[in-house]
């Protein structure tokens, strides 16, 4: 079973990883966007952690949702909104159990990610976050490790597609041969997933 404790733990690695890579988070985003992924997330999950630490909500899914409110209000581009939806709605999904079963999780996450594809309108091979988020939530089921496998190949993959949503759909054909950023930075939500389980 997982607790806040443990919830807190994944927004804490994931706020760690971004703040690690968001040079190259910024740099995918330079020739398909406007180079700001890593500076946006890296402001927004820094005000994650910041947030999590004052107020501390007992449940995994009000870590969650506090967590997805955060990233609405202080990043500005398209991944705010939408790693926004997918916390608040997977935190929304887990009500306010004490604690969840990997099931319960694996399930949240899906209505999550689904509600990301209905903000946003992007399928899997559109070239956005959600290339990494469905195989992972697809292979959750077999272990955190199975599914941070599954988003990291969902990234690479995303390499010789167009992008069909989001800024990067404007190059048409040029943004072929470029790995998305969104997607990057997913399968990073998702590691620090398995690092938090350990
Ligand atoms: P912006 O494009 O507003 O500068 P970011 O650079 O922070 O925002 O995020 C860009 C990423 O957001 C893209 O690489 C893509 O993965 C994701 N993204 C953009 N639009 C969509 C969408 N409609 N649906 C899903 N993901 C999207
Ligand atoms: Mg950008
Ligand atoms: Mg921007």
């Amino acid at each position: 079973m997982f607790d806040a404790d443990f919830f807190r733990r994944w927004m804490t690695a994931t706020a760690t990883s971004v703040d690690r890579e968001a040079e190259r988070l910024t740099a995918l985003d330079s020739p398909i966007g406007d180079a700001d992924h890593g500076s946006n997330l890296r402001r927004g999950f820094t005000a994650v952690t910041a947030t999590l630490e004052k107020e501390a909500p007992d449940t995994p899914g009000g870590v969650l949702t506090l967590a997805g409110r955060q990233l609405i209000s202080t990043v500005g581009g398209a991944s705010g909104p939408l790693y926004g939806t997918l916390l608040r709605r997977t935190g929304k999904a887990l009500g306010d159990a004490s604690e969840v079963s990997a099931e319960q999780l694996a399930e949240a996450l899906r209505a999550g990610v689904e509600a990301v594809m209905t903000l946003g309108g992007a399928a899997p091979g559109d070239k956005t976050m959600i290339d990494a988020l469905v195989p992972a939530v697809d292979a959750l089921g077999s272990g955190f490790a199975a599914a941070r496998t599954a988003a990291e190949e969902g990234a690479l993959a995303t390499t010789p597609l167009q992008a069909r949503k989001g800024r990067a759909s404007y190059l048409g054909e040029r943004s072929i041969g470029h790995q998305d950023p969104g997607a990057t930075s997913a399968a990073l939500l998702i590691a620090a997933l398995a690092e938090a389980a350990g």
